[in-house]
């Protein structure tokens, strides 16, 4: 699944887009009333809060949410769009211009559904907010901190390479309960979750191993740059990496760096 940083990397790709009217279409047809609706609008802002893009055109939002299998990507200008885009947007006459494919949710919101929408989301670390609201539910919590990372109404953007990363990283275990978290876990958990999800937007993909100043992260093929997830041993201490399901998706903890209590 995308997680935030991904999001919040089409948020920054998309700003050239503000300010300028948009072409917008749907060669799949599933969103074209929606389209119809957007096209010749003018973009006033683009924000990603946690998974969720949301478009500002002006008194109706469009809201993308991409789930497991959907994407957007940057589109040759001219070329024909494949009969599975759901919207194409590019700046009028035919400049940069974007795809949606196969996203959860594509659709147009006011402004009270707009409200609602983030009034469901935690603190997003990427948006510089405040993660008291997410302490307080986290302390109060019995489920897994495994669990409760994962619930976007506790923090928002967080997916399962992060969740497994960066608990490793702090060395709680993901069975952990909310309530048994310190205060020192909580806040190294926000710190790094800060880091590490701004670094991936930087480089448009996941790195959590530490390397020398100066060395090319993006020359690392994807199993060397975590710690825990999807490897066979800690690439930390060398101990075996146990996995299993937690709240539905594979979680991986180190043993002896991730001590259960
Ligand atoms: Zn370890």
């Amino acid at each position: 699944m995308p997680e935030g940083h991904t999001i919040h990397g089409v948020a920054r790709a998309w700003r050239p887009l503000v300010g300028h009217r948009v072409a917008a279409s749907s060669p799949q047809g599933r969103f074209a009333e929606g389209a119809w609706i957007l096209d010749g609008r003018t973009v006033e802002d683009v924000q990603a809060y946690g998974q969720h893009l949301l478009g500002d055109f002006g008194h109706v939002h469009l809201h993308v949410h991409l789930g497991l299998q959907g994407s957007i990507f940057r589109a040759a200008p001219e070329g024909t769009a494949s009969s599975g885009v759901r919207l194409r947007l590019a700046i009028e006459p035919p400049g940069p211009t974007w795809d949606i494919v196969a996203p959860t949710r594509c659709e147009l919101l006011d402004e009270s559904e707009r409200r609602s929408l983030l009034a469901r989301l935690g603190p997003d670390p990427l948006r510089a907010d405040d993660p008291a609201a997410a302490f307080a539910r986290i302390s109060a919590s019995a489920k897994p901190i495994g669990a409760l990372l994962l619930d976007q109404g506790v923090i928002a953007g967080v997916g399962n390479v992060f969740r497994a990363e960066v608990l490793h990283r702090c060395g709680v275990h993901p069975e952990r309960s909310g309530t048994s978290l310190t205060n020192d876990d909580l806040r190294c958990l926000w710190a790094t979750l800060v880091r590490l999800m701004e670094r991936a937007t930087e480089a448009g993909r996941i790195v959590t191993v530490e390397t020398p100043v100066g060395f090319d992260r993006t020359g690392l093929d994807p199993p060397e740059g975590r710690y825990v997830y999807k490897q066979a041993r800690c690439r930390d201490c060398g101990s075996e990496v146990r996995t299993w399901t937690l709240a539905g998706r594979t979680a991986y903890a180190c043993e002896t760096c991730q001590v259960p209590r």
